[in-house]
């Protein structure tokens, strides 16, 4: 399916949000209280709206959805659940990469697969006892027409119920560095290959993750993602895009959170006045907006050159660490102004606090993300923005 107009994407955009807000909104609490997402209920529908789909081309059965369409729809996921949202955008990340960089037999075989959620694949690169990238300590050494797979991987989303993962391994001698990463992909049904649950996490409630082994697991070499020795472009193309849909994660958190404080500092009263009347209130929701409106800006800017095929490693670097630290910001003057309601679990503003935290880990931490900027900056590139 895709769409012949701007008129039409706008309502498909409406009918998602429609259904976000009365059939997955009304399950939050129960996901909250259970730590359980309700994939029986819920897949069957979002494989009707077609969000299993949304990035992936239309020739492979998806929506086919450029970053400028998507970003709004992300943002809509977020407020409505921090887990939902995560769970969708580790999906639709890892079948990125597979048509950013997939071959074309592979693109045909998954693609249609993973556009209706029939098939998910996790990306697979956060070890406990390495560094992220280089440091990786999976190896997959070649036999024949298979490699043998050692290694282990913890922190993986989604493998709770994902049957294929996007693995980072050295398939070459490590001097070689990042010509010797490849991204493969691993069925769990491969013998050597256990896939243990983790503890739960902080916030996102239900969203799964998995402790994953590999031992001797033969993968046949048909299931590299690209070339061997294209690992690392595979994990970083996927993640420069990938950090700029966690930075549309933040805004949508960090605009829920606005809304809710917004509407409850008109409606609570103290002293007679609605606390919305004073001074130190207006300057708390006056910082959250100019906060919201600069990544807003920024993202406008980042989509815009994903889509015309603009490298933009620097801006998605930029994005993604303003838009997790604003979306830190926003939720702790969310609590200020919501007071001691906003402590308790039965108050959203308390559930999206703990969900604003996870931007601050996923794909890169502040201190990578300011690595990445640096780095870029100076070697010449600047992050200039829509034409003045
Ligand atoms: C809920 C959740 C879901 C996740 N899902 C996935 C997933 O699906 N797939 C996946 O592969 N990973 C996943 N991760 C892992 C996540 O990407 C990593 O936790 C994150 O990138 C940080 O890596 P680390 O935990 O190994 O921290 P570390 O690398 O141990 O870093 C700890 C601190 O040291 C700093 N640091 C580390 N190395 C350096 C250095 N060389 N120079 C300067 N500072 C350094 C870091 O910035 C950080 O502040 C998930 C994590 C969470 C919390």
């Amino acid at each position: 399916m895709g769409f012949q107009n701007e008129k039409e994407y706008l309502v498909y955009k409406q009918s998602v949000s429609d259904f976000l807000w009365k059939e997955v909104d009304p399950l939050v609490p129960q996901m909250e209280e259970t730590n359980h997402i309700p994939k029986d209920v819920l897949f069957p529908k979002f494989r009707e709206k077609g969000l299993f789909g949304l990035i992936i081309p239309e020739e492979y059965g998806g929506m086919g959805l450029n970053t400028v369409q998507y970003l709004p729809i992300l943002a809509e996921l977020s407020k409505v659940s921090g887990a939902i949202r995560a769970l969708i955008h580790v999906h639709l990340t890892s079948a990125r990469a597979i048509v950013v960089f997939g071959r074309e037999e592979q693109k045909k075989e998954l693609l249609p697969k993973i556009a209706t959620g029939e098939l998910s694949v996790a990306f697979a690169i956060t070890e406990a006892n390495s560094g992220t990238g280089l440091d990786c300590k999976t190896t997959a050494v070649r036999k024949g027409d298979d490699f043998i797979l050692n290694g282990e991987k913890h922190l993986i989303t989604n493998a709770d119920f994902t049957k294929l993962f996007m693995v980072a391994c050295y398939t070459g001698p490590r001097d070689l560095g990042r010509k010797a990463m490849s991204a493969i992909l691993v069925d769990l049904d491969t013998p050597g290959f256990t896939n243990d649950p983790m503890p739960h996490i902080m916030g996102c409630k239900g969203l799964g993750h998995g402790i994953l082994i590999f031992k001797d697991c033969v993968v046949p070499a048909m299931n590299i993602v690209g070339e061997e020795g294209q690992g690392l472009e595979v994990f970083l193309g996927e993640l420069e895009a990938s950090r700029v849909f966690v930075a549309a994660s933040s805004l949508g958190t960090a605009e829920r959170a606005l809304e809710l404080s917004l509407d409850y500092a008109k409606k609570r009263v103290t002293f007679g006045k609605p606390i919305a009347s004073r001074e130190s209130i207006r300057s708390l929701l006056a910082d959250m907006a100019m906060d919201i409106y600069g990544l807003k800006l920024m993202l406008e800017d980042v989509a815009r050159k994903i889509d015309e095929g603009k490298p933009c490693p620097l801006e998605a670097s930029i994005a993604k660490t303003h838009g997790l630290e604003m979306v830190c910001r926003v939720t702790d003057k969310a609590m200020l102004v919501h007071g001691g309601r906003s402590y308790l679990q039965s108050w959203p503003i308390e559930r999206l606090f703990r969900e604003a935290r996870l931007n601050v880990l996923e794909e890169g931490t502040p201190s990578i993300q300011r690595m990445v900027t640096a780095r870029a900056l100076l070697s010449g590139q600047l992050p200039w923005a829509l034409p003045w």
